[in-house]
């Protein structure tokens, strides 16, 4: 037996099961013995029936003796059954299981049947209860000894596909596969003893113990960790061995920019422009990650690379992701560079623009081009192009950066991001990527304090803000709409407008939006930044990058609705002056969880810590889609709980790239298939 064989080829299962497993994206033999158990239940001994509640879900197992239907407020079912432990002890009393609403069970569940369940005992009443317990019904076939007497695994499941059938099927086919069709994928370095793939996957579906389980799952975890590291590997080799060109310029152009700052740049500024110049001299092409908190000043490296390659003779494309963030480092760049006579081109969806003494149209005239990401589809001719900065990097796809990298010859790529990421994910999601960290901020800069405010203590924040508008700071008001893309309701915008423009009159508010024009927008953002209003009642749109440093109050409305991470994005529009800034996050939900959520940012204004707590939150999966970091989803390794093991898988794959960059050993030939393999499956999500 091939493992690559479709199942379909097996007479043994028929065909509704086949399509219940393609359901689950299981089509060989290879697919359903990596379904994976999502747990395990200990069933070699059943513990008695427990007389007290507990927060640690139960396997327990008993007779059915009774059950009973009830229903309530018209077509709403209870489905009861009442289990009496198989040998009763003396002191065990009945266990009450109970289901609402789900109509399959009473079809499955009958008195005198044995039963396993598994669920948190409650206490209701005198009686200890199961309220929707995992439950299996135990049958006396030959086969009991696959389901019970053992540690039993219990599998991701689907509708048409029981427990029962799925441990029968990867049981069979367990004893069908050869050992040696099961290749192991691991190197030396990461494997714990001899054990073989072929013993791992057996004893993870299968354990005889808890410690043969935990050694199979470690063989696994990394086996999976370490196929996606040495595909990262790969591609940070191919990259570096793509020849380019060295961009790099003397620096005088920088020198001369550098004095003409009104401020000293900070140590963790001059290190990374110190990282990023020696990749632009060199002649492999640049693929660093600049990571930095939000106000830590990327811009200005940015710039200071950019200015390093038109000295050098070549062209830089500097990429925002939306048009008001374009327009802003456009604006800003030209402040900085015009009176040095760089000439600067804004390319964005609707306006196009170009600065300098003369005006020339050939975009081979310009040395800078600020735009959109929009910029890359649009057929923009760079005739010379040495350098592409692309701000913001979370919003901008794997696929999209790869698409422009590939261009010949290959220009050198520095990604920003002020999205904080834990180390783990940008082992992952960056892995390709060198990374340069600026992690200090600029002094002078003034405290953001933040505090947590219920809705129905609006009068007195309305208070607060006053007194301080009357210093002449400026205001932001960020109103929950989450997603811009959304439909945006734009009366319920304007309906939000009015009411602000009461709460703070006589000051002046404008408003601003997603759906409003490009042209309205930019002026909305020029009267705000010369201070001719005093609060944008905003929102999100002013997430990333907007820089006023006047404005030093925010307000943010039903704070609840919006993960730790972007409320931190958010509060980085504010503190960037040297006033003293305030946050106020309103919320309407009472909610325990939520302030504690929220509490978080009161205590800490770090935007890694801030990232790690999100992500104990709401896991990975929000802050980055697995299908944007081009990367195969996982399918039994968690990015958190098993950082360590990507750490170590990491590490392995780095030195069999040192000690062979084009895996030319024979001992290395089955990682080479490794990679093509892998690329084959992910080639469509990034091309
Ligand atoms: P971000 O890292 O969030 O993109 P910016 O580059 O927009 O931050 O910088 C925020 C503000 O800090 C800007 O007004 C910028 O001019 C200023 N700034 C940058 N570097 C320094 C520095 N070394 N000292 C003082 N202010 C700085
Ligand atoms: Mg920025």
């Amino acid at each position: 037996m091939e493992i690559s064989q479709p199942l379909s080829e097996f007479n043994w299962i028929p065909r509704p099961r086949l399509l219940a497993l393609r359901r689950l994206g299981i089509e060989t033999v290879e697919d359903l013995l990596s379904h994976f158990p999502r747990r395990h239940e200990d069933r070699t001994e059943f513990p008695h029936f427990p007389r007290e509640e507990s927060e640690v879900p139960v396997c327990l197992c008993g007779e059915v003796i009774k059950t009973s239907l009830r229903r309530f407020g018209g077509w709403k079912k209870i489905f009861q059954a009442t289990l009496q432990e198989s040998q009763p002890n003396a002191l065990s009393e009945p266990l009450v299981c109970r289901w609402f609403n789900l109509h399959y069970v009473q079809k499955m569940i009958a008195t005198g049947q044995r039963i396993v369940v598994f669920g948190k005992p409650r206490l209701r009443g005198k009686r200890i209860c199961m309220d929707h317990p995992e439950f299996e019904v135990i049958e006396n076939d030959e086969e009991i000894s696959i389901h019970f007497r053992r540690i039993t695994p219990i599998y991701p499941a689907t509708e048409g596909l029981s427990q029962r059938v799925l441990r029968s099927m990867v049981y069979r086919l367990l004893k069908e596969v050869a050992d040696q069709s099961l290749e192991t994928l691991l190197p030396r370095a990461l494997m714990n003893g001899d054990m073989t793939r072929a013993a791992a996957i057996r004893a993870f579906h299968f354990p005889e113990s808890w410690e043969q389980q935990g050694g199979a799952r470690e063989h696994l975890v990394l086996s999976e960790f370490f196929a996606m590291q040495i595909l990262i590997a790969s591609r940070r080799t191919d990259a570096s061995i793509r020849t380019g060109q060295a961009h790099c310029g003397p620096g005088a152009l920088l020198n001369t920019f550098l004095k003409s700052l009104p401020f000293e740049l900070t140590g963790a500024q001059r290190k990374v422009i110190a990282e990023i110049r020696r990749d632009l001299g060199a002649t492999h092409p640049m693929n660093r990650l600049l990571q930095g908190d939000v106000g830590s000043g990327k811009t200005l490296v940015a710039i200071a690379a950019m200015l390093l390659v038109v000295e050098g003779g070549y062209q830089a494309a500097f990429m925002a992701p939306t048009q008001i963030l374009a327009e802003q480092h456009y604006d800003v760049l030209r402040r900085w560079l015009d009176p040095l006579g760089v000439r600067i081109a804004l390319r964005t969806g609707t306006r196009q623009e170009e600065s300098g003494p003369l005006p020339l149209f050939a975009s081979g005239e310009r040395q800078i081009i600020v735009g959109t990401h929009a910029l890359i589809y649009e057929s923009v001719s760079f005739s010379n192009l040495g350098l592409v900065v692309i701000d913001e990097q979370h919003k901008f796809g794997v696929a999209q950066r790869a698409r422009l990298i590939m261009r010949e010859p290959a220009p050198d790529v520095l990604v920003m991001t002020a999205t904080p990421i834990p180390r783990t994910l940008t082992m992952t999601i960056y892995g390709d990527l060198d990374i340069s960290t600026i992690d200090e901020m600029p002094r002078n800069r003034g405290k953001i304090t933040t505090a947590v405010r219920d809705e129905s203590k609006l009068s007195e924040v309305l208070t607060f803000l006053r007194t301080q508008l009357e210093t002449g700071r400026q205001l932001y008001v960020i109103y929950p709409l989450i997603d811009e893309t959304e439909k945006l309701d734009v009366k319920a915008a304007a309906a939000e407008y009015e009411v602000w423009r009461e709460r703070l009159h006589p000051f002046r508010c404008e408003l601003l939006h997603g759906r409003i024009p490009a042209q309205e927008k930019q002026q909305t953002m020029q009267r705000f930044r010369r201070g001719e209003t005093s609060a944008l009642i905003s929102t999100t749109v002013l997430e990333v990058g907007v820089d006023v440093p006047n404005a030093s109050l925010m307000l943010i409305e039903g704070a609840e609705r919006f993960g730790l991470a972007q409320l931190h994005q958010l509060r980085g529009r504010i503190g960037r002056g040297e006033h003293k800034s305030y946050c106020i996050l309103l919320t309407s939900a009472q909610v325990k969880e939520t302030s504690a959520k929220l509490a978080v940012l009161e205590t800490t204004s770090n935007g890694f810590e801030v990232a790690e707590a999100d992500w104990e939150l709401r896991g990975p999966g929000d802050l980055l889609g697995t299908a944007q970091s081009g990367l195969p989803a996982l399918k039994i390794g968690n990015l958190k709980s098993d950082a360590h093991l990507m750490r170590r898988a990491r590490a392995a794959a780095v030195l069999i790239f040192e000690a062979d960059p084009r895996l030319e050993s024979p001992e290395n030939q089955r990682f080479r298939r490794l990679i093509v393999e892998q690329r084959g499956h992910t080639f469509s999500s990034v091309s």
